[in-house]
């Protein structure tokens, strides 16, 4: 079992309160390297669900000025720093990624609460300059209210850290709900925040099966805003369940990231940026390139370049400070994972580095090698669909028009990557690639400054930026006459 002074309990939070009888049923949490058991926490009811929304309505009536969120959002990014190691171990053993990565998460998070802290002047009320139609007009942004915020196993204290500090920013009250495999990150990060001394009730905290804490969320009406990250499927099902409501929803769902690398590009920076974005947490990250479309003169190149980069490449236990590539999060992933590359290498791609895994016979250990695969045609399951896993997947393409249209050729926008050293070139491609993030001639995810988010089937609302503030925000229009 885990122990860590950010975990006093394993259990959920209501008003306050951390009790471990918050409920009878408990559900294991294992590390995903070793199948070491870390922790039972507790297994929420829906009513128990209703019962923290009804604590975050009330907090939400109380209120506070913007200089008392400052203060908690400036109080819980210090307090992610000064527990930076901690954090990290945790994330590391429930997650798997390597140590030094879920460092770097936890300087991620803490950058999200400090960025909303600086930008509450943008919330202030607006007064359109002149008087129309008799009237004074002023703009305001109220709280939404009350925010249901559900993230995955991927970033499990970023993705939460994202969300919670516009909400908290924003003057909302949240019921927040944790992926199954990585709760305890959401764990330590509610003990961080208890010590800032954020009024009880603010923040929420429910831990347990999935379908009865998302049922309560969408059909309580006190709850006013979803802010969801995971997959189109589940974004699709909450669409469905909010609708007799209307409820706002921000979804930030599955990706399937072209990278696509130019005849002109600076093969280097293309090769080490593919590296570093492709194999973060193992490949399974949202904006991480799953499509490479590499122009025919230099795809000899580039993949000669990317095998020799990637034979390098060790697998292992996070915890292990030679490990590039932790495991995968569980059976299903790697059978995903080895569905996608047998499909490729029976329509006729070629392996360049890799080999086939056997299944693992249990959810711990998946530990899948990292995988260069060329040839690859646009029909082909690692292009169709989300990989999640640790496969670099490349096509050739003769034309920019081709490029362009292979790229937007799936029903996802998240995230897509340019390399070319054509300014005119890169222009012309941001305008026609319809995805919500875009990089040229880096292979950088998003940042808590800029907003990020998807377009098509990768989802709406964004995170991040001022944009990401007001998706907590009510904006309420006043022509005072
Ligand atoms: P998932 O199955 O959709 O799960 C995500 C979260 O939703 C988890 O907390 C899960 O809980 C919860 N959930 C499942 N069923 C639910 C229901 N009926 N009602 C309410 N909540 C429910 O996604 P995943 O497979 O864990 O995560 C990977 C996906 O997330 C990928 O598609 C990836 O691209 C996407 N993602 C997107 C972004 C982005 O910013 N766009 C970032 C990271 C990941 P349990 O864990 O308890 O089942």
């Amino acid at each position: 079992m885990i122990q860590s002074p950010l975990l006093p309990h394993f259990s959920g939070c209501i008003q306050g309160r951390w009790a471990g009888t918050l409920s009878k049923g408990k559900l294991t949490v294992s590390n995903p390297a070793t199948g070491e058991v870390l922790a039972k926490v507790s297994d929420m009811s829906g009513s128990q669900t209703a019962e923290a929304v009804e604590a975050a309505a009330r907090a939400v009536k109380i209120g506070s000025s913007a200089a008392q969120r400052q203060a908690w959002l400036n109080g819980i990014a210090d307090g992610l720093l000064a527990n930076r190691e901690e954090l990290a171990k945790i994330i590391t053993l429930e997650q798997g990624k390597p140590l030094r990565e879920s460092q770097v998460e936890v300087d991620y998070a803490a950058g999200f609460f400090r960025y909303f802290a600086t930008c509450l002047d943008h919330l202030a009320a607006r007064n359109l300059d002149s008087r129309i139609r008799g009237a004074q007009w002023s703009v305001h942004h109220r709280p939404a209210g009350v925010a249901g915020l559900i993230t995955p196993w991927n970033f499990p204290l970023a993705l939460m850290a994202k969300k919670l500090s516009a909400a908290l920013a924003a003057d909302c009250a949240v019921v927040a709900k944790p992926a199954g495999q990585t709760p305890l990150s959401a764990i330590a990060l509610w003990t961080v925040a208890e010590r800032t001394g954020i009024p009880s009730g603010r923040m929420n905290l429910v831990l347990g099966r999935a379908a009865p804490i998302g049922r309560a969320l969408c059909l309580h009406p006190a709850v006013q805003v979803i802010s969801f990250t995971g997959s189109t499927e589940i974004g699709q099902w909450l669409l469905k369940m909010t609708a007799a409501h209307v409820k706002r929803l921000a979804l930030e769902l599955g990706g399937n990231a072209p990278f696509i690398v130019f005849e002109d590009a600076n093969l280097d920076v293309a090769v080490e940026s593919l590296i570093a974005n492709k194999f973060r947490c193992a490949g399974q990250t949202c904006v991480c390139a799953n499509r490479v479309y590499a122009h025919r003169a230099i795809r000899a190149r580039l993949v000669e370049a990317l095998a020799g980069r990637i034979s390098k490449l060790r697998v292992g236990n996070g915890m292990d400070p030679s490990s590039d590539i932790g495991p995968l999060i569980n059976r299903a992933g790697f059978k995903k994972v080895s569905q996608h590359v047998a499909d490729a290498l029976r329509r006729g791609a070629t392996r360049v580095i890799g080999h086939s895994p056997a299944l693992p016979h249990h959810d711990w250990g998946c530990f899948y090698p990292p995988t260069l695969l060329t040839g690859v045609r646009q029909e082909m399951l690692v292009f169709q669909e989300e990989t999640f896993g640790p496969v670099v997947a490349v096509a050739d393409f003769v034309s920019e028009q081709d490029a362009v249209s292979l790229a937007n050729g799936t029903p996802y926008g998240l995230a897509a990557y340019v390399f070319t050293r054509d300014a005119e070139r890169a222009r012309r491609c941001a305008e026609q690639l319809h995805f919500g993030h875009l990089a040229i001639n880096t292979g950088t995810g998003p940042i808590p400054e800029a907003p990020f988010g998807g377009m098509k089937r990768s989802g709406f609302g964004r995170e991040g930026g001022e944009e990401g503030l007001v998706e907590f925000c009510e904006v309420q229009t006043i022509a005072a006459g």
